[in-house]
């Protein structure tokens, strides 16, 4: 069976920072007949939950990878390994699984494809890809921003 990795507060793991999941019925349905892999790359580096809201910070999560942005909290700490570090988990674990597609969380710092906050902690979107989205997507699997209800 097809496996698609997917961020596991989409299934209804309280993982996220505010110590909620949020299950979506629209997820369930874009799974289909595959076997989900629910992953929180965050949780996967040993961030607690709840913990606080972090944001990109200079870029999106390409320029993360590249040493040019940073991820920080809402307290101005830098939490910028533990998001490299949640990245490369969730890569091992699509690579584990034979994951060839991600359906993410849709704006996260870690997990958004396509439109992440923009740093200011103002609730302002900018283009770009979280920092687990930026990794999937360079080593060749498709990430999808997870369909709302
Ligand atoms: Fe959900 Fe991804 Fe945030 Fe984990 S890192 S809580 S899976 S959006």
């Amino acid at each position: 069976m097809e496996s698609v990795l997917v961020s596991a507060c989409l299934q209804g793991v309280p993982c996220r920072f505010d110590g909620r999941g949020k299950a979506s019925g629209a997820v369930t349905a874009a799974i289909g007949d595959r076997r989900p892999v629910a992953f929180c790359p965050e949780v996967s580096a040993g961030l607690t939950t709840p913990r606080r809201p972090a944001e990109i910070v200079g870029g999106d999560g390409h320029d993360v990878l590249d040493g040019r942005a940073r991820v920080v909290d809402d307290t101005g700490h830098d939490v910028t390994d533990e998001f490299v570090d949640g990245a490369e988990r969730a890569l091992a674990a699509a690579r584990r699984t034979g994951c060839t597609e991600a359906l993410l969380m849709a704006r996260s710092p870690s997990c958004g494809r396509g439109t992440v906050y923009d740093g200011t902690f103002t609730g302002e979107l900018r283009d770009g890809d979280g920092v687990t989205a930026a990794l999937l997507e360079r080593n060749g699997i498709s990430v999808r921003p997870a369909p709302r209800d």
